[in-house]
Order: structure tokens, then C-alpha cells, then sequence
């Protein structure tokens, strides 16, 4: 099955947004674990979940990914911001122990001033603090486009946190296409060779979903800006090839382009009709 969804808004439940992706085309959906910008996560309506759960079942929406808090920095030079990420983090994941198996995306984290090797230190330091062995979440870093002090931009920085962390068997990786062309790798004319270097870096089976977005920054630029599917710099050609690629193809695909519902139902419906 093609798993294939957006990013949508809980603000209106679970039910609520299930039933939006569903009559929008997709399967599956991502959403924030709480205000992007930060603070704290609403109450979970049990009666909404309860009714997510059955209907999620009737319509074969078989993942989620809920994405952390952009404020989320567990490598900040400020103890309180590594202070929020850690409270965050371990509120989240338990609410998540809800689900059964979800999947957990987060920034990696921006050093602000520290360094890489600091930033890294302090992003192990807070794994290995959160994620336990009975845990069923995983745990995802995104890759990123580099900009600022983002860490996070290479295979061989994800790899290093990963070896790092003690229960590393709850880790996995979110590839974003448009930060990773961003961040110089380019899955628009060289995907196999992309693919083979992150499977020597962190392996293949870490991958767990993707953030399919087209850019509106030229290759390598470092810059995070997301366009709309085909109309970037990464193309429609090359976002079809990576929706079928062998090695791709199983994974759960989320859209985060600037859209609205309607913009993303067209988008599901081009991707739809191009896999093979
Ligand atoms: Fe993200
Ligand atoms: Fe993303
Ligand atoms: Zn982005």
C-alpha cells in the first residue's frame, strides 16, 4: 500500500483529522505533539481518541507521525530550553505509548554557539535520558538543511548521535527532501548514490518516514524553504522516482508543502497517480 498524507492540525481532534485525511486521498497524517512554537499539549479527549482508533482501523490508516515542538532544542546554550526539551520529550513519548509503535520526529537541534561536538553531547545526553526499554515509540531524527547552527545536516552527524545513544533500538530517521537537497545531497539526479551513502552511514533500516516536500532554494544552499510538489527546485520527475524507488517505496510519505486541504488533495492525487 502506497502510505501517503500531509500535515494536518489536531486542534480538532484526532477524529477530526483522520477523517480529513481520508477525504482528502491519503492514508496517514502528521501532526504536532503540541503548539509548534511551544508550551504546553492540550488535553488528550479520550472519548476523540477512543473514536480515532476504531475509525483509523476501518480505514486502514495504519501510521501516524507526530512531530515535536520546533522549540524543542536539546542542544540550546540555554539549561532551560535543554531543561524544556527534556520535559517535552518524556510527556510526549508517554502520550504516545497510547498509540502502540508510533513514530516520534524531532529537530536534532541547533548548538547556538557550543559546536557540533558540545551539541552532540548534549542531544545523546538527553536521549539516553528519555527513551527506555519497554518504550514501543521510535524515536526519529530529522535530517536538516543546515542553516544556522543546525545539527543534523550530514549523515555522518545523525550517525554519531545514534551510535552514541545506549538503547540506540529506539532510534530511526526522518529524511526531508527538501532539507537534505538543501543540505547538498542530491536526490534529484544522483538518488541510488544518495541512498547508498546514507545506507554505508546509518543503514537503511533506520529510515522511517519521509517529509516529501520540493524546495524553493537552489542545491546545497542550506536554506529550509518548502515549495509545493513540482514546482521547485528538486522537480516533479525527481519527486515520482523517489515515491518508487525500491528502496523508498514502503515507507510512509508526508507532505509539508504551503498548502491548504485543497492544495494538498491535489498534491496526494499527482502522487497517486504517478506510482507505479
Ligand atoms: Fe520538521
Ligand atoms: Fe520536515
Ligand atoms: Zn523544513
Amino acid at each position: 500500500m502506497f502510505k501517503i498524507g500531509c500535515h494536518l492540525s489536531i486542534s480538532n481532534g484526532f477524529y477530526n483529522a483522520a477523517k480529513e485525511i481520508i477525504s482528502i486521498g491519503g492514508n496517514t497524517f502528521q501532526y504536532f505533539s503540541r503548539n509548534p512554537q511551544g508550551g504546553r499539549a492540550k488535553e488528550w479527549n479520550k472519548n476523540d481518541f477512543n473514536k480515532y482508533v476504531e475509525y483509523a482501523k476501518e480505514n486502514n490508516i495504519e501510521v501516524l507521525l507526530c512531530h515535536a515542538p520546533y522549540t524543542l532544542n536539546a542542544c540550546s546554550i540555554k539549561p532551560e530550553t535543554r531543561g524544556f526539551a527534556l520535559i517535552c520529550f518524556k510527556e510526549d513519548i508517554k502520550r504516545l505509548e497510547n498509540f502502540g509503535n508510533a513514530l516520534y520526529n524531532f529537530h536534532p537541534g541547533s548548538h547556538t554557539g557550543q559546536g557540533i561536538e558540545v551539541g552532540i553531547d548534549q542531544i545523546v545526553e538527553i536521549l539516553d535520558q528519555v527513551l527506555y526499554p519497554e518504550m514501543t515509540t521510535t524515536v526519529l531524527l530529522e535530517l536538516m538543511a543546515g542553516k544556522g547552527s543546525e545539527i543534523g545536516k550530514s549523515f555522518e552527524e545523525i550517525a554519531s548521535i545514534i551510535n552514541r545513544v545506549k538503547l540506540n533500538e529506539k532510534l530511526g530517521v526522518c529524511l526531508d527532501t527538501c532539507h537534505v537537497y538543501s543540505a547538498g545531497y542530491d536526490i534529484a539526479n544522483n538518488l541510488d548514490q544518495v541512498l547508498e551513502e546514507f545506507d554505508r552511514i546509518i543503514g537503511l533500516d533506520r529510515l522511517k518516514a519521509i517529509h516529501l516536500n520540493d524546495s524553493k532554494m537552489p542545491f546545497a544552499s542550506n536554506k529550509d524553504r518548502h515549495e509545493k510538489i513540482g514546482q521547485g527546485t528538486i522537480g516533479l520527475d525527481a519527486i515520482i522516482n523517489i515515491i518508487n524507488h525500491p528502496k523508498l517505496k514502503h515507507l510512509p510519505f508526508y507532505l509539508e508543502t504551503p498548502n491548504e486541504l485543497d492544495g494538498y488533495m491535489e498534491e496526494i492525487n499527482i502522487l497517486k497517480n504517478n506510482r507505479k
